[in-house]
Formats: structure tokens, C-alpha cells, sequence
């Protein structure tokens, strides 16, 4: 979704809410399992549109431990500044603007909502997502999910450093041998 901000943008004080309701985009990089709901209000301070509100999604991701997937609920607080490009009237040729001082998501007063949104969830991933704080993980050796039963590898692995060390040597060695 992309507003367009031109009405907020040339009259100072004027206010805008939006309700959020959106798919969300599937892409490598992030799957929501909810559509993005919340709302947004956009007010024109006078050389500033401040954009403010809320939304929340549910997004799908891997447990870095035992790879299953888990399903993170993410609220995120909007507080944006979007300048008002002051010469930037129907008049002005586009090519006269300096593409690079202007903000990629607000453009000629137009705001891509839709990667806002993208952006801002991404940041709420979390790098090395768990499905819960005990998960017990994967048998290093087998790769039995420890979460769901104990496999038949010898269970003082983890208990003696010794065999612990032995265990990461060997694993050094095979992984050398591919
Ligand atoms: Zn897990
Ligand atoms: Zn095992």
C-alpha cells in the first residue's frame, strides 16, 4: 500500500489516521502467519509529517536449535519523521531533485506503507530465534530432536568435557574428510 500524503503535506496541522490492515508479503527473509493489522496517524507539523501508531503481526520462523518451526507474536511502536520536501510543488521538474537527499520511502509525498511495514517487522527477527528457552535441541550425533524423545547415543556426552572435546574433534575430523 502506498498513501499519498500530498493533501497532510501542504496543509500544516492537518491529521490523517489510517487503519493498517495488510497481507504480508511473502518473501525469503519473512513469513507472517497473521495479516499486519494496527493504524497509523499522520500529522503535518509544519516542515515535518510525524507518522505514529502501531501495528502487530504474527511472524513464522526456525528454532535455531531443533529447526522446528515457531510462530513469534511482534508489536511494533511507529514514531517516523518524514520531511516535506519544501520546493516540491506540481511545478518543479522531478529531474531538478536530488535523488539522493530524499528519503526512499517518502517520495514526492508518497509513502510506501508496504515497506515501511516490511522493514520494521524485520527488525523485530530475532537472530537466533528459540522455540522455547529449555529447547534441548538436536542430537549432535544423529540429529534426533532431543525436544521430542532421547535418541540412543550415549547420554554422558554432554556430562564429561573430556568427551565433549572428543565429540568436537571428531566432528573437526569428518568435517575435514568432505
Ligand atoms: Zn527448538
Ligand atoms: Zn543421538
Amino acid at each position: 500500500m502506498k498513501l499519498d500524503l500530498r493533501e497532510i503535506a501542504s496543509n500544516v496541522g492537518k491529521s490523517y489516521n489510517y487503519e493498517i490492515r495488510e497481507e504480508c508479503a511473502e518473501s525469503e527473509d519473512l513469513r507472517c502467519t497473521k495479516p499486519i493489522v494496527g493504524s497509523i496517524n499522520f500529522t503535518n507539523t509544519g516542515n515535518l509529517i510525524v507518522a505514529r501508531g502501531k501495528l502487530e503481526t504474527e511472524i513464522e520462523l526456525e528454532c535455531s536449535r531443533c529447526l522446528e518451526k515457531l510462530t513469534i507474536p511482534v508489536n511494533v511502536k511507529i514514531d517516523e519523521q518524514l520531511p516535506i520536501p519544501v520546493f516540491q510543488t506540481a511545478f518543479v521538474e522531478q529531474e531538478d531533485v536530488d535523488e539522493e537527499e530524499e528519503e526512499p520511502l517518502f517520495r514526492d509525498n508518497v509513502f510506501d506503507l508496504s515497506e515501511y511495514i516490511r522493514q520494521v517487522v524485520l527488525v523485530e527477527v530475532p537472530i537466533q530465534p528459540l522455540c522455547s528457552d529449555t529447547c534441548k535441541g538436536l542430537c549432535p550425533t544423529c540429529g534426533t530432536n532431543l525436544n521430542q524423545g532421547l535418541c540412543n547415543c550415549p547420554v554422558d556426552v554432554e556430562a564429561s568435557p573430556f568427551a565433549a572435546l572428543a565429540s568436537m574433534l571428531e566432528e573437526e575430523d569428518t568435517e575435514e574428510k568432505e
